[in-house]
């Protein structure tokens, strides 16, 4: 019988300071789940070290218990590299050590696909595997950098027009049909190719560089929204904005005079604001979160699940939307208590009065839950990656003519 499965494409890396052990994963692995590579390193060191010679590894299964480095810690180190993969736990350890690893990957932002104990048969494997999306690795579209953006290259990107707006489509549930995108920016370096978000938010964040970013996705992608209008279509676009931009009580009012200068009405903009930016009664926050919500810009939560308290800031600021973090849902199918935490954000969610986004849509599984999960729109992988302003407009016949 052919196998449901095919991870032929698949690079993977196994990091166990047991040698019969990774000797036994990489036999398994190679031979009967026939990825495309398997290496195996015996120590966090050597991963590191390999890691950065081979930037396409598509997942790596870690060891917890290792002398020197353990797992947990690689766990750190991995998210310090912007590694961009999936992650999956091998160990023997106790459940209750297993589910606080688990958890600090998702603190960490790591792909997590789950945990499986010692000793592993085939199966295990194919299911922690088949947790991943294929070919729907950021990566793939975009490597993290090597070495970290100077802040001139940064300066040279916004002068230069060098930062491209890339769309993911947001679908409605029940209909299936686009209602609106989410612009999620890249840096197209002039030497590396288009550059990933986590290579330059945070330097910018630490600057006033981020202002200026705000500033020019907006202007782009107001131009690109009158565009998409005039061809029929009338989005609602989705923006993120940083945590600095919390303090700037400049910003509605670039804001609105942007949207007047295009024509554009504010109820077809929406800003995304990370949930962990959100102090309680940060009084600038409050005021420009207002400001923008009394002229009809909706405010979305993104992320939600991940900061702390997010009921206090549920109640106090005035979001029109909350967008449960992808780790939740990529964990939704296996995990009781991550689908828990979806269904009672729903439901919480619903009572304010709040639209429901499902972010990290990766498989048709998850796209076929997230009805009985009550979502109202879904964003992710299986739908599609971010794409290409230039592409936006086919992809949107496309799936019309598939979903018609
Ligand atoms: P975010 O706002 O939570 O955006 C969602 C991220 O999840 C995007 O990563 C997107 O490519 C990725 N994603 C979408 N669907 C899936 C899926 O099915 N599976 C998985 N595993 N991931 C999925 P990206 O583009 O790398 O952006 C990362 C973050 O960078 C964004 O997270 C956002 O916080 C920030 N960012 C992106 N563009 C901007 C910007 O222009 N300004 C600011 N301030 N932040 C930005
Ligand atoms: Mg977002
Ligand atoms: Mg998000």
């Amino acid at each position: 019988m052919k196998p449901t499965y095919d991870f032929s494409w698949m690079c993977c890396l196994v990091i166990d300071d047991c040698h019969s052990v990774s000797q036994y994963l990489q036999v398994v692995l190679q031979d009967s789940l026939n990825l495309k590579e398997v290496y195996v390193v015996h120590s966090a060191n050597e991963a590191l070290n390999f890691l950065d010679e081979n930037p396409v590894i598509h997942v790596v299964l870690c060891d917890l218990n290792m002398e020197q480095v353990d797992g947990l810690e690689m766990i750190r180190l991995l998210k310090e590299k912007r590694f961009r993969g999936y992650f999956g736990i091998i160990s023997s350890m106790a459940s209750k050590v297993i589910n606080s690893a688990e958890q600090l990957a998702k603190v960490h932002n790591i792909n997590l696909l789950g945990s499986i104990a010692k000793p592993v048969s085939e199966e295990d494997l194919i299911q922690l595997l088949s947790g991943v999306g294929e070919k729907q690795l950021s990566f793939d579209q975009a490597k993290p950098s090597s070495t970290p953006l100077k802040i001139y290259e940064l300066i040279r990107g916004i002068e230069k027009e060098q930062f491209e707006i890339y769309y993911q489509p947001k679908i409605n549930t029940l209909t299936r049909k686009i209602v609106g995108v989410e612009a999620l920016t890249r840096l197209n370096h002039p030497r590396q190719g288009i550059m990933p978000p986590d290579s330059f938010i945070a330097a910018m964040e630490h600057t006033t560089l981020i202002n200026a970013l705000t500033q020019y996705v907006m202007k782009h992608a107001l131009k690109h929204w009158k565009e998409w209008q005039s061809n029929g279509h009338t989005l609602n676009l989705a923006i993120n904005i940083s945590p600095q931009e919390l303090n700037n009580l400049d910003l509605p009012e670039y804001l609105l005079g942007l949207l007047q200068e295009h024509d554009v009405p504010a109820s077809n903009i929406t800003l995304e604001v990370t949930e962990s930016a959100l102090d309680l009664n940060q009084a600038n926050a409050l005021e420009v979160l207002n400001r923008l919500s009394m002229h009809g810009i909706k405010l979305s939560i993104d992320d939600f699940g991940t900061g702390h308290s997010s009921l206090e800031r549920l109640r106090i600021y005035p979001f029109d939307e909350l967008k449960i973090d992808k780790n939740f849902m990529l964990n939704a199918r296996k995990s009781d208590n991550d689908r828990a935490i979806v269904e009672s954000s729903v439901i919480l969610a619903k009572r304010l009065g709040l639209q429901v986004v499902f972010e990290g849509i990766e498989t048709s599984e998850l796209y076929q839950m997230s009805n009985h999960l009550g979502g109202d729109i879904i964003q992710g992988y299986f739908m599609s990656k971010p794409i290409k302003e230039s592409d936006l407009l086919d992809w949107i016949d496309q799936w019309n003519q598939q979903n018609s």
